[in-house]
């Protein structure tokens, strides 16, 4: 057992925290203050490979794997988390569904751009009326000749607004399974089709820099080619997903979780009260220690789960584990942080607050800690 990185895995490490420090930290406060979508940024992430790391370089990839992805989420929520969360989205939720589920068509129209960071896509799932319950989705698709026509909502899209999102994977019910429960499957639906309505963007606590919209379907009308893999398989295909999405966004907790010891251990030596910095208290130096101890074991949880991922082993249970865990102790990570910087945590133009702000979706998104905990007691025979 070995959790030591490789040459590569640790120049990819070393290249993205450099951009985050010098290239994301002078601009981000700005964009989060006003909402703004980073679109600079993004483009200079694209232009660095991000979006193709963890697919194959025949289908325009960097030829990494999801370890990379992860580690360069880590590298990036430690500065910031809605530039971090536009590539996980992007990449996770995105084009991994037409990675893994497209027909060569599929793939040959949409992987290009989508790896190379030129367009993003959106995963619809989540809807007004049902998020942790997906099996209750609402939107309806019905076969209309050689046309899906589409209704219905869905809310929360990460990427789905942006000036150069190309589509949304949506969830639908196609149908009644012998059973009599409902048949979900998944459908390509393309920016700028006739009854796809994209809402105006979210008024948010956290992530203010990420796009993030309701979308209503209205009599919308795709090709019946738009299909993602087969009739029925909807529900197969978005729990394949979140399970690889929930290493990812551990990492991406982990990273905010170290962003606030960074951030923690600077202002404890340039702090002063009483006389000295408030760092030679042993009362800081515990809570600093005890949220390095956090940020790493949460990281050797996500590296844990990956590890198996990526080995072809079953790694459900260990995903569930690592985002639980990751998720929890951001929030822990992000409100000690918050208290060593006293008045000034609470003040937006430190980086701390907007850790507070970023750090609560983690326990929500992608599957919220009630879920993650029915997910490892069902794997646990319960
Ligand atoms: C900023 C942001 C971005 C997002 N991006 C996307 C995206 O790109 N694509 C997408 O599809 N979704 C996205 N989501 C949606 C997100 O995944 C959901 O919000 C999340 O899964 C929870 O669903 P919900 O909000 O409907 O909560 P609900 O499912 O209504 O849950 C409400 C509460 O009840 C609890 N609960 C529910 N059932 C149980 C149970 N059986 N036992 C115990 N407790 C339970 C939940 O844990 C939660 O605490 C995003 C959300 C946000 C806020």
């Amino acid at each position: 057992m070995d959790f030591r990185l490789t040459d590569e895995q640790a120049a990819l490490r070393e290249s993205v925290r450099d951009f985050a420090r010098e290239v994301v930290a002078p601009v981000i406060a700005e964009h989060y203050e006003r909402h703004t979508f980073p679109y600079e940024v993004i483009r200079q992430m694209a232009k660095m490979g991000l979006f193709g790391l963890p697919f194959d370089e025949e289908h325009g990839g960097m030829g990494g794997d999801y370890f990379a992805l992860c580690l360069a989420l880590e590298e990036l929520a430690r500065v910031d988390s809605s530039v971090a969360i536009t590539l996980e989205a992007a990449v996770s939720l995105g084009a991994m569904p037409i990675y893994r589920f497209g027909t060569e068509e599929q793939k040959a129209t949409w992987l290009p751009r989508l790896l190379s960071g030129e367009a993003l896509a959106g995963f619809g799932l989540t809807e007004p009326g049902t998020g942790s319950d997906a099996g209750g989705t609402q939107t309806r698709a019905v076969l209309d000749g050689d046309e899906w026509v589409i209704n219905g909502a869905k809310a929360f899209i990460t990427n789905s607004g942006t000036d150069i999102t190309a589509m949304v994977t949506v969830t639908a019910v196609t149908g009644t399974k012998p059973d009599g429960s409902k048949e979900l499957s998944t459908i390509i639906v393309p920016t700028g089709t006739p009854g796809f309505t994209v809402a105006p963007g979210y008024s948010k606590v956290g992530w203010t820099a990420s796009d993030t919209h309701e979308l209503t379907f209205d009599d919308c009308r795709v090709p019946a080619a738009n299909l993602l893999g087969a009739r029925g398989r909807g529900f197969a295909q978005f729990l394949r997903i979140l399970d690889e999405g929930r290493i990812a966004i551990a990492a991406l907790a982990v990273g905010l979780a170290q962003g606030c010891v960074d951030e923690s251990i600077k202002y404890a030596k340039e702090r002063h009260a009483f006389g000295r910095p408030i760092g030679d208290n042993q009362a800081i130096q515990f809570k600093i220690a005890d949220m390095e101890l956090k940020a790493h074991t949460a990281r050797l949880a996500y590296y844990d789960a990956a590890a198996r991922m990526l080995a072809g082993e079953p790694f459900k249970r260990q995903a569930a584990i690592a985002k639980l865990h990751a998720s929890t102790i951001a929030v822990d990570n992000a409100r000690e942080a918050t208290q060593i910087h006293g008045g000034y945590g609470f003040m937006n133009e430190y980086p701390v607050a907007r850790f507070w702000r970023d750090s609560k979706i983690l326990e929500i998104g992608e599957g919220t800690s009630e879920v993650q905990r029915m997910i490892i007691a069902r794997d646990l025979g319960l």
